[in-house]
Parts: C-alpha cells; sequence; structure tokens
C-alpha cells in the first residue's frame, strides 16, 4: 500500500462527499471496500436497460451450484455491469439409489442366524459411506434406511422401490441381495439386468463393472444375466423383464440391477458373509463397481 502525504486533501475530500451523496441518493448504501470499485477484467462497463446478466440454460439438480443465484447480490451491486465471460458448464453429480432389499416382514433369506434383510442394508449404508467419501460428484440415495417394508402388499412394495428412485432422479438403481438355492450347492456372484432397449446397455454396462469387482474379491462368475417375462408386456406387446424391480425401473428408464452378491446357504461363500468386515469388503467391491463404470473422479 503507498501513503502521498504531500498532497492537497480538498480535492480527494469533495470527490469522496459527492460519491457518498450519489450513493444516498440512489436509495443505496455504499457497501464493501471503502476504495472506489476497479472494473473487472471479466466485465465490460457500459450502460444497459436490459436484463444484466446472461446464464446459460443449465440442468439444475437440488445440489448444484446455481450460478444465477450466487451472483445476484454481486450483479444487484453493479447495476451498470455486464458479465460477458461464459458461464463454465459445471459437471452433474451422477444420482445412485440402492435398494436393501426385502424389509420389516419380508426377510428375504435366513440361514445361520442372518437375515438377507438386514445384510442388504448393512451393505448399503457401506455402499454410501464408501462413495461418498472417496468420490467428486456423486449422490447416493437409499430406498429404506431402516428395517421396514415399502407397503404390506409385495406387488406395491417391489414398485415403490422403483417410484423411490425415479423421484430422486436416479441415473441407476442397484437393488442388492443375497442368493440361496434349493440343495445348498449353488455359490458365487450372479448380477441381473434389464434386457430392454431403453436402458440395457447401461444396465448391462454397470452389471458387469460389479461383478467383476466380486469376482475379483474370491467369488465364482456367475454371469450377467438378463431374464423376459412370461406374464409382464408393453403397451406395444413386446416382453417386459421379469424381475419386479428391474422391470419397473426399466418403466421409468432407469437403468436397474440386482446384485445376488453369493449364496448365503453355502459353505463356500458363508465366509464371504460371516463379519461386518466381509460384509464391507462385497459393499466397497460393488462401490468400486460402480465408480468405475461411472468414471467418478477420485476426491483428492
Ligand atoms: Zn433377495
Amino acid at each position: 500500500m503507498i501513503f502521498f502525504r504531500n498532497h492537497n486533501r480538498v480535492i480527494p475530500i469533495l470527490f469522496f462527499t459527492l460519491f457518498f451523496l450519489t450513493a444516498c441518493s440512489s436509495g443505496k448504501s455504499p457497501a464493501g471496500p471503502k476504495e472506489m470499485p476497479t472494473p473487472d477484467a471479466n466485465v465490460t462497463p457500459m450502460p444497459t436497460t436490459g436484463p444484466t446478466v446472461t446464464v446459460e440454460p443449465a440442468i439444475v439438480k437440488s445440489t448444484e451450484y446455481n450460478i444465477s443465484d450466487a451472483d445476484s447480490s454481486t450483479i444487484e451491486d453493479a447495476d451498470d455491469l455486464i458479465v460477458t465471460e461464459p458461464v463454465p458448464d459445471l459437471p452433474a453429480a451422477k444420482v445412485v439409489v440402492l435398494d436393501p432389499g426385502h424389509g420389516g416382514k419380508f426377510t428375504g433369506a435366513i440361514y445361520f442366524g442372518r437375515q438377507e434383510k438386514d445384510m442388504t442394508l448393512q451393505v448399503a449404508n457401506y455402499i454410501r459411506d464408501y462413495l461418498t467419501a472417496n468420490y467428486e460428484d456423486i449422490e447416493v440415495y437409499l430406498t429404506r434406511e431402516t428395517d421396514i417394508a415399502l407397503d404390506p402388499d409385495i406387488k406395491i412394495e417391489l414398485e415403490q422401490r422403483a417410484v423411490i428412485a425415479k423421484e430422486h432422479n436416479a441415473d441407476f438403481f442397484i437393488s442388492l441381495h443375497f442368493n440361496a438355492s434349493e440343495d445348498h450347492a449353488l455359490h458365487g456372484a450372479t448380477v441381473y439386468a434389464s434386457f430392454r432397449d431403453n436402458v440395457g446397455e447401461a444396465s448391462q454396462g454397470i452389471a458387469a463393472s460389479i461383478l467383476k469387482e466380486l469376482v475379483a474379491l474370491g467369488l465364482k462368475d456367475n454371469n450377467v444375466k438378463t431374464r423376459m417375462s412370461k406374464d409382464y408386456f408393453a403397451e406395444d406387446g413386446s416382453r417386459l423383464d421379469y424381475y419386479a424391480v428391474i422391470r419397473h425401473a426399466a418403466l421409468r428408464d432407469i437403468p436397474g440391477v440386482i446384485v445376488e452378491h453369493c449364496f448365503m446357504d453355502n459353505e463356500t461363500d458363508k465366509g464371504f458373509i460371516e463379519t461386518s468386515e466381509k460384509l464391507q469388503a462385497l459393499a466397497e467391491a460393488d462401490a468400486e463397481g460402480i465408480a468405475k463404470y461411472l468414471e467418478l473422479k477420485a476426491k483428492e
């Protein structure tokens, strides 16, 4: 900072008084720094009667940074300025809705004192924590946060899970489950995806990415599978997906998958679910599969 000690002080005082009176008469108080405003390199001073700022139309999601709101106070204070710099496109956060399978009276499979509904909720929470802690531009929601059925009627219950995904504007719907087989002999990981044209590519893509991470943990690879319904048809007569949550998600243009992590009733797979740490490892595999498919940027 430089001080000019020997100059005549009358001119600056007159200038300041004039500025103060002008500010008062226009009904605004001189807010902020006492210095005269210095034109910024990014703005061109010019008189205008039109709108003061042009913002490119952008898709605004609830947590997105809204430029027009954030800048409104600045623009109001500088009503003789036009912002001429283009507004950069901000990356849109991806929205993933995790669906902890079953809940409440719908327990899912029960083996060795473990209930599927509890394990799926635990895994969902681990996935959410892991993704939001480690990656940028990701929003994660759960279809249920507690041990509840979303509806007493199972048909409505399953559709409700896709309804919730749609309410969150989900980019992906991931339903979490554990398997079992009649003779308890089957083992390994399977991820079911949609075959429908509107979501099939994304659904099968993220399914393969998740399955790859689960297989890397040592689980048998039972493949990505699609399954057609014999009972449900679209308006054009074409077949819909067999599994309700995938079908209802696809009907709402959301790529959905069902992750059957492993078989709860099988001796070989038991070792993958016997502790919370093991469930966390499964969840991290799911999360890494999701992050890689979405090409999420790791946090610094
Ligand atoms: Zn299940």
